[in-house]
């Protein structure tokens, strides 16, 4: 099923270990994503049995070199020399229909050498949440690993509860983190840094390769595409809830779904996961959290930056003013879309801070306020200003906003409907997706399959996915996330 070509087995034994997947119990196909495998390229089975074998690990397909991968990793901020893939076994690698090459892994699928103690097993109710919102940040144009498969193991899980266990197929760029960098450059290990530094330049960033400086080249790269990242998670109202630096892609995709939460009401201090005490991963903490991952992924390239430390220092510390700058302009282009302003303009950014202001104050709806703008662009201002508690705040800015737009703004319908096409009427709200999961433990998957159905089409606004436009009745808001996968 899989014409696997595995780039990373074929780097020194010391990236990884090797492991064959722990026969799971009875694997059965929750959820196959169809379109994603015929993007893949993969010839798949008819036969479910088999399919599900293949996608739990059960049976190890021709051609795979299954591995788990080591990488270190800065955890709230606490460093930690030796994660690793303690529950993810990477299957293998596939060059996808449009020639980039893609990884396999099955996340859930059992111990591996990273283990810690842990059981290298997930949870069904994480399975499915990271397969709703990774395909529903896909679909909104952020860059994010894929969901191939959710499979059911047959095997019981423990956590606080008894949980059936399952296994994420997941699909992504790379599975290499900051933290992997970070593995090596704990043991001094410079050779490792550069070869891994080397491969990801290869696979990732090919164009720096006959650059001055690759290396340089590859942290500016590594940071240009966080901060476009982090603009794009504030301009949906995503928050991760743990941008630990071993749960940062290289590749620049949104990875590791764990307490991950979209807003309600608009609130830049919100915090959803459980663990995250002190607010570390709050909303508006994420691009000054991504600037000081990226400083951490400096401090392992800096003997590859220059063999003057000092001047290495001094470049790496250019490439975080540069990480700042680019995070404000991505920043700015993405409001000013979901605006409707079409150029830039010297106060631009007040003008959308003060709408920030007047929906943090007016307890709006982040998701649903920013959709109904485009009512207001059609003249129906009513609809925009419900969102608010303080209408008046919310009606003074409508009046800098038209002053701004003046007369060298989109047609009337044009601008609503450039609007609808940016601000996403669905998103994988987190009361939605609890209620998918609970239906899903008792055995129901209708509701997560509808609920997958939705997002995967959030810029129309049908009749049929009414409910999942609104933000949660006070009884059905979920105010924690757990990591618990
Ligand atoms: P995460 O919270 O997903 O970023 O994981 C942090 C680290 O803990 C990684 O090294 C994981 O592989 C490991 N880990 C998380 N859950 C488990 C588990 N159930 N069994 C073994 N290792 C785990
Ligand atoms: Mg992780």
């Amino acid at each position: 099923m899989f014409d696997f070509d595995n780039s990373y087995a074929r780097l020194p034994e010391r990236f990884f270990a090797p492991i064959y997947p722990p026969p799971v119990n009875n694997p059965k196909i929750l959820k196959f994503n169809d379109e994603l495998a015929a993007d893949l390229g993969l010839a798949v089975t008819s036969d479910p049995v088999r399919l599900a074998g293949l996608l739990s690990g059960n049976i190890v397909p021709l051609g795979a070199e299954p591995i788990s991968m080591a990488y270190a990793g800065h955890q709230f901020g606490n460093f930690v020399p030796q994660l690793g893939d303690g529950r993810a076994i990477l299957l293998g690698e596939v060059i996808d229909a449009m020639g980039a090459r893609r990884d396999i892994q099955l996340k859930g699928a059992g111990p591996t050498p990273f283990s810690r103690g842990g059981d290298g097993r997930a949870a069904l109710g994480p399975v499915l949440r990271e397969y709703i919102v990774s395909e529903a940040m896909h679909v909104l144009g952020v860059p994010a690993t894929r969901a191939l498969a959710a499979v059911a193991t047959g095997d019981e899980v423990y956590r606080e509860e008894v949980e059936q266990g399952a296994i994420l197929v997941r699909v992504a760029a790379s599975h290499v983190r900051i933290g992997t960098f970070q593995f090596f450059a704990a043991r001094s290990d410079d050779d490792g840094v550069r070869r891994l530094a080397d491969y990801v330049i290869e696979r990732h960033y090919p164009e720096l390769s006959a650059g001055e400086n690759p290396y340089m080249g590859l942290l500016e790269a590594v940071a240009m595409r966080q901060a476009d990242l982090i603009a794009r998670w504030l301009g949906i109202g995503f928050i991760h809830g743990v941008m630990n630096t071993d749960n940062m892609s290289i590749s620049g995709e949104t990875i590791d779904f764990g307490p991950c939460a979209f807003l309600d009401e608009f609130d830049p201090l919100k915090v959803f996961s459980s663990i995250d005490r002190a607010g570390r991963y709050a909303y508006r903490n994420q691009p000054g959290i991504g600037q000081w991952n990226i400083a951490r992924l400096a401090e392992c390239l800096i003997p590859l930056l220059h063999r003057d430390e000092a001047t290495a220092v001094e470049a790496a510390n250019g490439v975080l003013a540069k990480f700042n700058a680019r995070f404000q302009s991505s920043w700015l282009t993405v409001f000013r879309n979901k605006i409707g302003l079409e150029s830039a303009s010297e106060g631009d950014g007040e003008l959308i801070q003060a709408l920030l202001a007047a929906m943090h104050e007016g307890r709006a709806d982040f998701s649903l306020a920013f959709r109904r703008l485009a009512d207001a662009a059609d003249g129906d201002d009513e609809a925009f200003l419900r969102c608010f508690s303080d209408q008046a705040k919310a009606a003074e800015w409508l009046g800098m906003w038209r002053s701004r737009l003046g007369s060298k703004t989109l047609g009337e319908n044009e601008l609503g409907a450039a609007l609808r096409r940016t601000n996403p009427a669905i998103i994988p709200r987190n009361h939605r997706i609890e209620q998918a999961i609970a239906s899903a433990r008792s055995g129901d998957f209708n509701v997560f399959e509808r609920l997958l159905e939705a997002v995967q089409r959030p810029f129309e606004e049908v009749p049929e996915f009414a409910d999942y436009v609104m933000p949660p009745e006070p009884e059905e808001r979920v105010a924690r996330t757990f990591c618990g996968t």
